[in-house]
């Protein structure tokens, strides 16, 4: 049995994490972590995600529970992960992560962990998701270079505060990766006024915000005579949830090291 904690276990990803773990024979909450200072410590976390009673109260302090739980999922923001990374790493902890919206640097210092931790960290932990980051793989080498011109559409709630998407970044890293691009230099995120006419190489982004979009991507690979559509739509966070806690469960066993949903899911 996997005792995890969850940090953030007030925000949406939190509840829906408890409630991926009130169903999984194979995991346990231990924990649940909210702001310091929250009005919210001391309340039972089930009760809180709506899920009944489950006799384990909200902390504001990952410290008061450090001797309970085996795994922490941070699903936050991205200073407040990279503290608690380095609370596992200090703690023998490890951790699952699927935070977005990290800046380069903030990236850099979570990677610097990867040899002080086990970690999972991805943009997004659906399966699906993940299987189709394997077939734009397929489908860039197959096109990217033969005249397909690739876009990338992503669209989520109203709430969201990165743009765009950590998963968008993801499937344009793949695709650049794939096809000996570098994003960086190939990604196209804003095109307004006179932006002049599209290039052969470019990876385009576009975003879209509203309503309770759960997350939605599509990458187009279009050219003259046909275009390509390879869409996954998320239509609860469970789907997210429940990845999350396969890859804590999955982590439990692993040595140190920084893992994604591709190792957790054997697709690599
Ligand atoms: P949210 O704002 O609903 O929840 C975040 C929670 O973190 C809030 O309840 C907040 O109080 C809490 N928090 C902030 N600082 C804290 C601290 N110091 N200690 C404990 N708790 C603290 O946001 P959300 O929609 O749940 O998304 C959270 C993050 O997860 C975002 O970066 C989002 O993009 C990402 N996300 C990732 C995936 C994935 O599959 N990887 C899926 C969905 C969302």
């Amino acid at each position: 049995m996997t005792r995890i904690a969850i940090v953030g276990v007030a925000g949406r990803m939190g509840r829906t994490l408890v409630n991926a773990i009130e169903q999984d024979a194979k995991a346990t909450l231990a924990g649940g972590i909210v702001e310091p200072g929250s009005s919210l410590a001391g309340a039972d976390i089930g009760e809180l995600a709506g899920v009944g009673k489950c006799g384990v109260v909200a902390v504001d302090s990952l410290a008061s529970i450090v001797d309970d739980f085996d795994v922490l999922i941070d699903f936050t923001a991205p200073q407040v992960t990279l503290g608690n990374l380095a609370f596992c790493a200090e703690h023998g902890k490890r951790i699952v992560i699927g935070t977005t919206g990290m800046s380069d640097d903030e990236l850099a210092q979570l990677d610097s962990y990867r040899d002080k931790v086990a970690m999972v960290f991805a943009p997004n932990m659906s399966v699906g998701v993940n299987l189709t980051l394997k077939l734009l793989e397929t489908a860039a080498k197959a096109l990217g270079d033969e005249g397909y011109d690739i876009e990338i559409i992503e669209s989520h709630h109203r709430h969201k505060v990165d743009a765009p998407s950590g998963t968008a970044i993801k499937m344009g890293e793949v695709i650049a990766d794939s096809l000996g691009r570098n994003l960086k230099e190939h990604g196209v995120f804003e095109r307004v006024g006179q932006c002049g006419p599209r290039t052969d190489k470019e990876i385009g982004f576009a975003t879209v915000r509203a309503g309770d979009i759960v997350g939605e991507h599509t990458v187009m690979f279009a050219t003259e005579g046909e275009r390509i559509e390879i869409t996954h739509k998320a239509s609860s966070r469970m789907t997210f949830a429940k990845g999350a806690v396969r890859a804590a469960r999955w982590v439990a066993g692993k040595e140190v090291g920084r893992y994604d949903m591709q190792d957790v899911l054997g697709l690599d």
